[in-house]
């Protein structure tokens, strides 16, 4: 079926038509399995959801080992070129090249792209073994700021020209009194990426009923930069009116009682705040948090549902949204047929409802632990549930869309 272009509104709307190009990567070593068994249930899930009327129209863009083989190039310039003009792609995992080419494929895709959030949902599918006792109050999206942060990369080894040179300035001039053979990393984080991540978060909890969205920061240590991050969280819900109250406002005008249709912005110190999904996970539903904090909490709370490299993964900036599964290429697993798609189908999901069809969406979120009722599971959740058959990775896709 020939395709139609997505665009986007002057004012950055989506414009999804009934048969959308949809770019695919389809990524490194078991890439191809993951992908072979995904295609099939995101295409059944649409025209089960709405028969003839919506297609997507699957794109392929070349990145990673089959770019390289092809073009010589692990990232053509082209695929940037296509990423950039049809906006909404679904990528497999990507090898880090040894010996040349780019440092990381993923994070040269989310600098060029500016894609800044990193967005992963957690929620527990019943039948997924997992290490808690009421797994099934954890239903959370964790929105982490993707392109600052310790993450930017600036800093030199102990005792190198440049930390030695940094630390005599910083100790002269500005008072400090550091130990000389210190390694020294920088910490950037400006109001511009802090607030439009936050932003992002909180628009999406407006729009999709969520009850709160909680900062997470370790602004009492880090004050200027973590700090900073909690004081432009509250900056910014300012600009939704009434639609957000934080927890201040919610005691001396609401009485407690947060008002029907309205979003509570929380704030909690990250050590806190992983002691409270443990304890108290019904009562986070989004969190806003700065590159490292998201690092670490996106894999404590995908382990709290079961972790097993089912979680899902998107990347998203103003202009471009790239969904991926959280799972590496999985060499040694390479054209088996045998590892586990949950991540990348998943991640299929959250494009499903980035274009408004949730419906589809809908269709495999169901099927996913009918499916596992069903004894049917790949290798790796095959050996954590009694009495299930070990299938791969294909028929488990397969078995997906018997019971949608
Ligand atoms: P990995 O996630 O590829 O594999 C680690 C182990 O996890 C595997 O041996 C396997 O036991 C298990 N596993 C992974 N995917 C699975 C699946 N779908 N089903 C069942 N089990 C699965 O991590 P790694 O070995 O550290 O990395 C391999 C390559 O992947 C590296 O080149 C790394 O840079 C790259 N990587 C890419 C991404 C990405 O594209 N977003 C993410 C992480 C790692």
């Amino acid at each position: 079926m020939a395709g139609e272009k997505i665009t986007a509104t002057s004012g950055g709307e989506l414009q999804v038509p009934d048969n959308p190009i949809v770019l695919f990567i389809e990524g490194d070593g078991t890439g191809a399995d993951i992908w072979a068994a995904t295609r099939p249930v995101l295409d059944a899930a649409v025209a089960k959801a709405y028969g003839q009327q919506r297609q997507i129209a699957w794109q392929e863009v070349l990145a990673g080992e089959k770019a390289f083989k092809q073009t010589r190039s692990y990232m053509p310039v082209e695929s940037l070129t296509a990423l950039r003009e049809f906006r909404v792609a679904l990528k497999g995992p990507l090898t880090t090249p040894i010996g040349g080419g780019f440092r990381s494929l993923n994070v040269t895709l989310r600098q060029v792209l500016d894609l800044y959030a990193c967005i992963r949902p957690v929620r527990y599918y019943t039948g997924v073994p997992s290490p808690m006792k009421a797994p099934e109050l954890i239903d959370m999206v964790i929105y982490r700021e993707n392109t600052e942060d310790l993450y930017a990369g600036i800093e030199w080894p102990a005792t190198s020209p440049e930390a030695q040179k940094l630390i005599a300035f910083l100790n002269t001039e500005l008072g400090c009194s550091l130990d000389p053979t210190a390694a020294i990393g920088i910490k950037p984080m400006t109001e511009r990426c802090s607030k439009r991540l936050i932003r992002m978060a909180l628009k999406y909890a407006v729009e999709q009923s969520r009850a709160s969205v909680t900062l997470m920061h370790k602004g009492n240590i880090m004050k200027y930069t973590e700090g900073a991050f909690q004081n432009w969280g509250y900056e910014v819900a300012a600009e939704f009116g009434d639609l957000v109250t934080n927890e201040g406002e919610l005691a001396t005008r609401y009485h407690g009682v947060v008002p029907a249709g309205t979003v509570l912005l929380k704030d909690r110190l990250a050590d806190n705040l992983f002691q409270q999904v443990l304890l108290r996970p019904a009562e986070y539903q989004v969190i806003a948090t700065p590159n490292l904090n998201g690092d670490y909490i996106s894999d404590a709370l995908a382990a709290q549902v079961g972790g097993l490299g089912m979680a899902p993964g998107a990347n998203i900036g103003d202009h471009c949204a790239i969904f991926e599964a959280t799972h590496g290429s999985a060499p040694k697993y390479a054209g088996l047929d045998k590892v586990n798609p949950t991540s990348l189908i998943l991640s299929g999901t959250m494009l499903l409802e980035y274009l408004g069809w949730g419906e589809a969406a809908a269709l495999i979120h169901q099927a996913l632990p009918r499916t596992l009722a069903a004894g049917i599971a790949t290798y790796d959740l095959a050996r954590l549930l009694p009495g299930s058959q070990e299938v791969s990775c294909s028929a488990f896709g397969q078995g997906l869309i018997e019971h949608m």
